[in-house]
């Protein structure tokens, strides 16, 4: 579960989040729409640690993110080791560039699992077996991600997220660097993992995928949550003029 209030983000004097709170409970698929620049990256980079909040509580699977001040009006991490802890349970996916160039696509998976989780090689290597079966890649488990389409490389990536048993997926527009025809395959895959009831936070311009896997609907505008609230409810009726302007913009 994911859990965040009140989040302020800060670059210089660019307020991009500007009091964000959310929640995902387990087994919960929460979609993050939003234009361009409405903070939607800086949302689960902050949730991933990967950026600092300004200030605000972020609480994943029950635990709060322990933070200080840095000594000019932000926060850095309080636990380097809390923080390493966390982040070995969440799965991330990105944009692009997501798997290891230098490394083929089943020692991308292992790679993890082995050296911070401390799994047996060999015992990583026939989870990674299945989670790349799983994905439909097995046959490419020795080949550089060079030598991958953009969606066997991003399938590669789910299957690298999922080996270490993430209790909260974050996808950050999975879809949106592959060319149309490669979309479905990768599309296809995270539908299955949110069917399964995984807990996830989802970023996505794919706006029928998001009304079809949503449980939940999150729109964010210029830092804030304009609006929320089921699938149904977020494309079929939306009630401010702003979110209605946004659907009629990418639909
Ligand atoms: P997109 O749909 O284009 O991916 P987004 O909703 O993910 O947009 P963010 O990437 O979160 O938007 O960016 C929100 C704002 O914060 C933008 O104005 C961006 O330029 C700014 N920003 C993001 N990261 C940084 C950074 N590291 N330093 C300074 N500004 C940043
Ligand atoms: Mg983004």
């Amino acid at each position: 579960a994911i859990h965040v209030e009140d989040l302020h983000k800060k670059f210089g004097s660019l307020h991009v989040l500007k009091g964000v709170s959310l929640s995902a409970r387990d087994g919960d698929v929460v979609a993050v729409i939003g234009g361009s620049g409405s903070g939607k990256s800086t949302l689960l980079r902050c949730i991933n640690c990967l950026e600092n909040p300004t200030s605000g509580v972020i609480r994943v699977n029950g635990e709060e993110i322990r933070l200080k001040p840095d000594g000019s009006g932000s926060t850095v991490p309080a636990d380097r080791k809390q923080i390493e802890r966390i982040r070995s349970r969440l799965g991330m996916v990105f944009q692009s560039f997501n798997l290891w160039s230098h490394m083929t696509l089943i020692e991308n998976v292992i790679e993890v699992p082995v050296r911070v989780l401390g799994l047996k090689r060999e015992v990583a290597i026939v989870e990674a077996e299945k989670l790349l079966a799983r994905v439909g890649l097995l046959e490419k488990r020795d080949v550089y991600p060079a030598f991958l389409s953009g969606g066997q490389q991003q399938r590669g990536a789910i299957a690298r997220a999922l080996a270490v048993q993430p209790r909260v997926m974050l996808f950050d527009e999975p879809t949106s660097s592959l060319d149309p025809e490669l979309i479905g395959e990768v599309l296809g895959v995270i539908g299955g993992l949110a069917r399964e009831g995984r807990t996830m936070i989802l970023v996505t311009h794919e706006m029928k995928f998001a009304r079809e896997v949503a449980t939940h609907v999150v729109f964010l505008h210029e830092g804030r949550v304009e609006e929320e609230g089921p699938p149904n409810a977020i494309f079929g009726s939306p009630k401010s003029e702003r979110l209605q302007q946004f659907i009629r913009r990418v639909t």
